[in-house]
């Protein structure tokens, strides 16, 4: 353990390096979150097949300090986004992001949870799950292998690593927002995109009035005439 938290120059002699360690305060604080990050219970699709796989014995992500998937995203640190990632669902999954307590991280799983994948023209399908929560790792593969999920997971511990307790969001003096929830209705609304999709309807709605008049006036004058 100390070898992972040393901070480099210091001359500690051989006989305390298993049991004396200096260190940094942002070395010893990323590394006990990096070493204890819980991942949320929950799949999407195909791709959840192969996060099991990676949860079980073959594989066993708890090696890495994942010991436990949580059934509720109040007790997690890691939301794995895997699978397709469809309009119906996406209001739920951010929901969950915003229960899930900072620290927290969202790794996408695969080519559908990152960019919608195989079904990115879907009328049912969100291309990407970072238009809606911040990912911090991608994680190609249609599905990705276990190995893949791992090297993922490790590369979301090396991320961590360089954080330092000044610069991290959920210690800033502004209060961190929730992400506003979707809304789901013949098609899925983003509630941050509605000043443009209003914009856009009354532009909509005014060229169509302005063709009506146009088509309706030589009728009227013919009708005059
Ligand atoms: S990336 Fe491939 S395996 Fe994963 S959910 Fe999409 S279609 Fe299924």
């Amino acid at each position: 353990m100390t070898d992972d938290i040393n901070s480099t120059g210091y001359d500690i002699p051989p006989e305390l390096q298993s049991q004396v360690a200096i260190t940094t305060l942002d070395k010893i604080y990323n590394w006990g979150r990096r070493s204890s990050l819980w991942p949320m219970m929950f799949g999407l699709a195909c791709c959840a097949i192969e996060m099991i796989c990676t949860v079980a014995s073959r594989f066993d992500f708890s090696r890495f300090g994942m010991e436990i998937m949580r059934p509720t995203p109040r007790q997690s640190d890691v939301m794995i986004v895997s699978g397709t990632v469809t309009k119906k669902m996406i209001p739920q999954i951010v929901r969950l992001y915003n229960q899930m307590p900072e620290p927290k991280y969202v790794v996408a799983m695969g080519a559908c949870a990152s960019g919608g994948g195989p079904f990115k023209e879907g009328y049912n399908v969100v291309s990407g799950v970072d238009k809606f929560v911040p990912v911090d790792v991608y994680i190609p593969g249609c599905p990705p292998t276990p190995q893949a999920l791992l090297n993922g997971l490790i590369s979301l511990q090396k991320k961590i690593d360089t954080q330092s307790i000044k610069s991290v969001r959920w210690y800033g003096k502004e209060p961190i927002e929730p992400i506003p929830v979707p809304i789901l209705g013949p098609d899925i609304m983003d509630p941050r995109e509605y000043a443009e999709i209003k914009k856009y309807t009354q532009e909509k709605l005014a060229r169509q009035q302005a063709e009506r008049i146009e088509d309706a006036e030589p009728v009227e004058r013919k009708s005059a005439a």
